[in-house]
C-alpha cells in the first residue's frame, strides 16, 4: 500500500466509523468497568483489548505518564484477572516493542518450556501404549505443564524498555481482583464449558464453581488469592515466583495434582521441579520481517511459527495484485497462500534452540516468489499441499515438489492479544496464552491463578523427524502472531488474535483486508473469516460460507463452518489492533462481536 492511499483508507476509516463516537475513557481504571466500544479515536496514547477493564488499566498508565510497555504490562496483568483462562501468570506468551526512539522492533520469546525431564512419551498413557484422548484427559494434566514465562516477560520488558516498576504497574490489577468485576456471558460460558475439568479440582471450583455453578452473569466476581500473590510479586518481584516457596508449589502441584477423589479424569503428573522454574530464562531475539506493498511487516520468530507463516504468506501474495481482483478471488489466493506457507510450517518449524529452523529462506523474497508458482489463480490445489524445498530455489518454477505431509492441528482456542502504542509512538503488540481455555484446569493451592497446559502444543507421539518432538527443555512451537508494521520506518499498525493455529490466518486475513482490499480496520476486524492450515476443507465462519462460499466452491474449496470439539465456538479469533495514520492519529480497534465483543480506548478522544 502506497503512502496517499494509507491515508485515504485511514480518512475513510474516520468517516465510516464516526469521529467523535470514541470509547469513554475513565479517569482512572474503574475495576467495573463494563462500558466497552469496539472502537476509538483519538491521541495521547491507546489500547486495544479484548477486556474493558483490562484496556482501561492500560490506559491508566498512559494518562499518568507510563509509556507502551508499562501499559502492555498492566494490561496483561488485569487480563490475568478477568480472563483468567485464557491467560496470566502461569502461561507464557511473545511480546513485541517498536522503539519510536530507535526505529528498532525487538521481541521478548516467554514461551514455556518443557522441564528437564519431559520423557519422550509423556503424552501415552502407560495403561494402553497409546495417546491419552486429547481433550479432556490429556490437556487436564501435569504432565500438559510448561515452565511459565510470563512473569519473566513482564520484568523483561519493563528492565528493557519501561519506565514503571513492576509494584506500579501491578496496581490496577490488584484493585480488579480484590474489588472484583463484573462477570458477562463469556465468562460465564467459559466456567461451563469447563465444568467437568474444572470440578477435578479442589481449588479450581471453589473458585471458579461456587455452591457448584459457575457466576452468574452481572454478579461480581472476586480473586483475593491471585490479588495476594499479585501484591507478592509487586513486592518481591519475580524471583518470588521462580525461586522459593512460590516455586515449590508450583513443582508440588503438577507432580503430584491436587485431584479430587471423586473425578474419572485420568490427570497424569508432570515433571517440572522447582529448578526448572529457577533456570527458566527468556529468549531475547530479532523479528521476522518481510516488505509488503511497500510496508515492513515485523513477525514473532520461531519458536512461535506466526512470523515465518505470514511472512510466507505475505511474500507469495506479493506475486499478485489483489487489489485488482474480485473479493472471491482475492480470497482464493489468500487461502491458497496459507496452504502453502502451513506446508512449510508443519515441516520446518519447531524451537530453534533444538531444530535447524531456515527462518531466512521462509521469509525471504525469492523463495516466496518460488513457492507462488504453485498457486493456480483458477484453481484450488487438493490438499495437504507438499513443502517447498528450502535447500535449492531460485525463485524460478520447479519442475516437481515433494511429498505432502498430512497436517495434526491440535492447538485450541484461548490465549488472548493486546495492542498499545503510546504519545511518543512507541508501540506493543503481545499475545499470551495460557493455552486451552481454563489450561490444565489447575490452580496452584491458595495461590489464584490457573497453570497452563502449553506443552499440548508438542506433537503427541514423538517422531525424530518431526521440527516440534517433544524434548526436555524445549519450547513447543506456537502459532501466536504478534505482528507490527511500519509504513516508512513510522509507527502504521500493531495487531495480534488468539485462535490456535487460526491466529496465524486471522492476522494474515485482517493485513490482507486493510492493505488489499481497501477496507479500514474496524471493518478489516469485523469482516467473517475462514482459515485454510492446508487440510482438505477450509474452515470458515457461518457468514464467511454465506458470502463467499458458492464463489470460493467454483475454485474448487470445500468449507466447513468453524466449530468442532477444539473449537466449539463457530467463530476465528479475536483481533485486537491499534492503528496510527501517517498524521499520528490513532485508532484502536477491537472486536465488535467474536467473544462478546472487546474493548478499544484512546487516553484523548478525538472530538
Ligand atoms: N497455544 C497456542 C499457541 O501458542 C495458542 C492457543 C490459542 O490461541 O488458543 O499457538
Amino acid at each position: 500500500m502506497s503512502r496517499p492511499r494509507i491515508r485515504a483508507l485511514a480518512c475513510a476509516a474516520a468517516l465510516a466509523l464516526g469521529l467523535g463516537a470514541a470509547s469513554a475513557v475513565p479517569a482512572s481504571a474503574d475495576p467495573r468497568q463494563t462500558e466497552k466500544d469496539p472502537i476509538a479515536q483519538g491521541s495521547g496514547g491507546a489500547v486495544a483489548s479484548v477486556d474493558p477493564q483490562a484496556s482501561a488499566a492500560g490506559i491508566e498508565i498512559l494518562r499518568k505518564g507510563g509509556n507502551a510497555v508499562d501499559a502492555a504490562v498492566a494490561t496483561a496483568a488485569a487480563l490475568g484477572v478477568t480472563e483468567p483462562y485464557s491467560a496470566g501468570i502461569g502461561g507464557g506468551g511473545y511480546f513485541m516493542y517498536y522503539n519510536a526512539k530507535t526505529g528498532k522492533v525487538s521481541t521478548i520469546d516467554g514461551r514455556e518450556t518443557a522441564p528437564a525431564a519431559m520423557p519422550h512419551d509423556a503424552f501415552i498413557d502407560p495403561a494402553t501404549g497409546k495417546p491419552y484422548n486429547f481433550t479432556p484427559e490429556l490437556v487436564t494434566s501435569g504432565a500438559a505443564v510448561g515452565v511459565p514465562g510470563t512473569l519473566a516477560t513482564w520484568q523483561r520488558a519493563l528492565d528493557n524498555w519501561g519506565t514503571q516498576d513492576l509494584k506500579k504497574v501491578l496496581h490496577p490489577a490488584i484493585q480488579t481482583a480484590s474489588r472484583g468485576f463484573v462477570v458477562d456471558t463469556t465468562f460465564r460460558e467459559q466456567t461451563l464449558d469447563n465444568k467437568k475439568r474444572f470440578e477435578a479440582f479442589p481449588d479450581t471450583s471453589e473458585l471458579y464453581l461456587p455452591g457448584g455453578d459457575a457466576p452468574k452473569v452481572g454478579s461480581i466476581f472476586k480473586n483475593h488469592d491471585l490479588a495476594a500473590t499479585y501484591r507478592l510479586l509487586a513486592k518481591s518481584g519475580p524471583k518470588a515466583f521462580y525461586q522459593g516457596e512460590l516455586a515449590q508449589e508450583i513443582a508440588d502441584t503438577v507432580t503430584a495434582p491436587p485431584k479430587n477423589a471423586d473425578t474419572d479424569l485420568p490427570v497424569p503428573a508432570g515433571f517440572i521441579t522447582a529448578k526448572d522454574l529457577a533456570d527458566y530464562a527468556v529468549v531475547e531475539q530479532a523479528p521476522t520481517k518481510v516488505e509488503y506493498r511497500g510496508l515492513e511487516v515485523f513477525g514473532m520468530a520461531p519458536s512461535s511459527s506466526g512470523g515465518t507463516t505470514i511472512g510466507e504468506s505475505l511474500n507469495i501474495l506479493e506475486q499478485f495484485d489483489l487489489s485488482s481482483m474480485q473479493t472471491p478471488s482475492a480470497l482464493h489466493h489468500y487461502l491458497e497462500a496459507t496452504a502453502l506457507a502451513y506446508a512449510d510450517r508443519g515441516k520446518f518449524v519447531g524451537d530453534p534452540a533444538f531444530v535447524d529452523v531456515p527462518t531466512r529462506t521462509l521469509t525471504s523474497q525469492l523463495f516466496g516468489a518460488e513457492r507462488a508458482c504453485a498457486l493456480d489463480p483458477a484453481r484450488a490445489a487438493v490438499k495437504p499441499v507438499a513443502p517447498g524445498d528450502v535447500e535449492n530455489f531460485d525463485g524460478l518454477c520447479p519442475a516437481e515438489t515433494g511429498a505432502p505431509v498430512d497436517e495434526q492441528d491440535t492447538e485450541n482456542v484461548s490465549t488472548t492479544h493486546l495492542s498499545v502504542v503510546d504519545r511518543w509512538g512507541n508501540m506493543v503488540s503481545y499475545t499470551l496464552t495460557i493455552e486451552q481455555t481454563g489450561g490444565s484446569g489447575m490452580m496452584v493451592p491458595g495461590r489464584g491463578f490457573l497453570l497452563n497446559n502449553e506443552l499440548t502444543d508438542f506433537s503427541t507421539v514423538y517422531n525424530p523427524e518431526d521440527p516440534n518432538r517433544i524434548d526436555p527443555g524445549k519450547r513447543p512451537r506456537s502459532s501466536m502472531s504478534p505482528t507490527i508494521v511500519l509504513r516508512d520506518g513510522q509507527p502504521a499498525l500493531a495487531i495480534g488474535s488468539p485462535g490456535g493455529s487460526t491466529i496465524i490466518t486471522t492476522v494474515l486475513q485482517t493485513l490482507v483486508n486493510r492493505i488489499d482490499l481497501g477496507m479500514d480496520i474496524g471493518q478489516a476486524i469485523a469482516a467473517p473469516r475462514a482459515s485454510q492450515r492446508n487440510t482438505a476443507a477450509v474452515t470458515a465462519e457461518p457468514e464467511f460460507i454465506t458470502a463467499y462460499g458458492s464463489a470460493l466452491e467454483a475454485f474448487g474449496h470445500k468449507l466447513t463452518p468453524a466449530g468442532d470439539s477444539f473449537t466449539p465456538q463457530a467463530e476465528i479469533g479475536a483481533v485486537a489492533a491499534v492503528e496510527v495514520d501517517s498524521h499520528g492519529k490513532l485508532t484502536a480497534a477491537a472486536e465488535p462481536v467474536r467473544r462478546g465483543g472487546g474493548s478499544a480506548m484512546v487516553v484523548k478522544p478525538a472530538k
